[in-house]
């Protein structure tokens, strides 16, 4: 796949790009350099002389300056704030002075690439660029390589492909251009990216006496007939569930310990609103344990879901699974796991014209802080995305249905939250809007990801539940089989709907343009997706990286048919559904 995952990680409050550090540069820079050149005999034979004190202590300062740009690569946290890559890059540039400075700038500009590959912002490609260009007139030979291995995974060192007139295609359609989905990266730029990989791009548990974690935040969401709460964590550590059944007055609590942690600020005790938890209480229990205790009156289902960067603890507490998924339960009659849900405005009621899909949840990606990816002109992931959901709100509308937006304004939504809207909300699908950023250029058109129930992770996450080993979150059989199934039944429906979406799109992009790319339906664990409830898309409308598609992705004109052609999916899918429905109920 594309960097999108990381991405939706790494763009996380990418905010300030200032580039402190450089004012210091020119008057030391200047000593260190009239240093270097009075001391061009070897440091050795003047030991103890000023200009050997001066050189070892910019050795000194280089080595500080590397060792502090490895230790932020390898730092899950800290290498996603782009101000923190500004500040060590600063400091290996001001180290790297007189006979090293050649050197330092390439690396530095390797530096730049690896945050590009986080930040999916094309400046920071062209800042790489730049210092390799500095590299090279200092005379530093490998840096024309590095510089041509980063073109060369940009494409930008083919000849442009030929553009095909906007318009219906006629004839022969044009030669896409080959997708070399997981190519071989060059060894240059493999260098650059090294320490990004690695033991540290996987969680793992954390080795033995590192310290307890820190539970900085318990938050929140409440809906209907669902309740979601996150844990926040500074990194990961044991914790275990138990349940408590109801007793002398108590209510059905649920009991997580965290260990080794420690609570962030004060025990606290307060109510949450709606049916399924009444209170959320945190304290420190133990020098060791950190406990989470949620007081359930009713008898909802729980599931855990681990989200990371930052590590947390996800509790979804409610028995509803999606909600055509239970009309269509009641439809086949007899053995009905799941009773349609009856609530006050009707919801369960089954007419012959009802429609299974009223409510559309529609996620703009991104947004605030987190500006997603950014093409080569500096469009701003977060601004497209935001333009798309509202024209699809629009035409949703139009077309009969509810629509709840995750976000209408330029405000940061975090990924735990989204789906909590979702559910809460109690929408019967979910689309979240994105647009792709690839290191090579040359990619182009669209794709439909839904979860991967299968992924490594997410697989490896349920067997730990299930083996009762590391995460040990005992949820209890009844628990495990619910997530289990709520995940596996709307896959179904989701690459069905995420089908739609995707013929749709590439149509729409064809017919317009006559070029639209099918890069097809995809899987993988995406943490937007994780815990929805209803059948949920998320959609990669076309490449913000690739200079073409950045102009069309800007267009209003684009953004409509984008819209429209996302609205017809839905529709036709939702009548699909109805048609699915009735056959269902009609079988004996
Ligand atoms: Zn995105």
């Amino acid at each position: 796949m594309s960097q999108a995952l990381p991405l939706l990680l790494a763009a996380l409050l990418a905010a300030g790009s200032s580039a402190p550090g450089a004012g210091g540069r020119s008057a030391k820079g200047s000593a260190a350099a009239r240093a270097a050149a009075s001391t061009a005999s070897t440091a050795s034979s003047a030991r103890g002389s000023p200009q050997a004190r001066a050189e070892a202590a910019r050795k000194a300062q280089l080595e500080e300056a590397r060792a502090g740009l490895k230790a932020l690569m390898g730092d899950r946290t800290k290498r996603r704030y782009h101000h923190h890559w500004d500040r060590a890059i600063q400091k290996l540039l001001a180290a790297g002075r007189g006979a090293a400075a050649g050197p330092v700038q390439l690396e530095a500009a390797r530096a730049r690439y690896a945050l590009y590959r986080w930040s999916a912002d094309e400046s920071d490609r062209e800042k790489a660029l730049a210092l390799a260009a500095r590299a090279a007139r200092a005379g530093v030979p490998q840096a024309a390589t590095f510089a041509a291995a980063v073109r060369r995974e940009a494409g930008d060192d083919r000849p442009p492909v030929p553009r095909p007139r906007a318009g219906p295609p006629r004839g022969a359609a044009p030669e896409p251009p080959a997708i070399e989905e997981e190519a071989a990266t060059d060894p240059e730029l493999e260098a650059a990216v090294a320490a990004l990989k690695g033991p540290s791009a996987q969680p793992e548990p954390p080795p033995a006496g590192t310290g307890p974690a820190t539970v900085a935040a318990v938050k929140t969401w409440t809906g209907g007939d669902y309740t979601r709460v996150a844990i926040y964590l500074d990194r990961w550590v044991g914790w275990r569930s138990d349940e408590l059944p109801a007793s002398g007055g108590a209510p059905r609590r649920l009991v997580l310990d965290l260990a080794p942690a420690r609570l962030d600020g004060a025990a606290s005790s307060r109510a949450v609103p709606g049916e399924q938890v009444d209170r959320v209480r945190t304290a420190q229990h133990g020098p060791d344990t950190v406990r989470v205790v949620l007081d359930l009156p009713g008898h909802d289902a729980i599931a855990f879901h681990r989200l990371d960067d930052p590590p947390r603890l996800i509790v979804d507490v409610g028995t509803r699974t999606a909600a055509r998924e239970a009309r269509i339960a009641a439809g086949r009659g007899g053995g009905a796991a799941e009773p349609a849900p009856a609530t006050a405005d009707g919801e369960g009621d089954d007419g012959p014209d009802r429609r299974l899909v009223r409510r559309v949840v529609v996620d703009a990606g991104h947004g605030g802080l987190d500006p997603g990816a950014i093409g080569p002109t500096r469009l701003r992931e977060k601004d497209v995305t935001l333009a798309i959901a509202r024209r699809l709100a629009v035409h949703l509308k139009r077309a009969g249905f509810e629509v709840v937006m995750t976000r209408d304004a330029d405000r940061y939504v975090a990924l735990e939250e989204r789906t909590a809207i979702a559910n809460a909300q109690r929408g019967d699908l979910f689309v979240s809007i994105h647009a792709n950023a690839n290191p090579r250029r040359a990619l182009n058109g669209s794709e439909t990801w839904i979860l991967n129930v299968a992924d490594s992770r997410y697989a490896r996450r349920l067997a730990a539940r299930e083996n009762g080993v590391e995460e040990a979150g005992e949820g209890g059989e009844a628990t495990r089989l619910l997530t289990d199934l709520d995940a596996r039944s709307s896959t179904v429906a989701s690459r069905q709907l995420a089908q739609e979406v995707q013929k749709e799109l590439v149509g729409a992009t064809r017919k317009r343009f006559g070029d639209g790319q099918d890069l097809g339906v995809k899987s993988a664990l995406f943490y937007v997706l994780v815990g929805a409830r209803m059948p949920a898309v998320l959609v990669e409308t076309a490449f913000i990286s690739n200079k073409r598609e950045e102009a069309r992705l800007a267009s209003p004109a684009y953004q409509e048919d984008t819209a429209a052609a996302i609205a017809r999916a839905v529709s036709r899918f939702a009548r699909a559904d109805l048609r699915v429905a009735r056959a269902e109920a009609a079988r004996p």
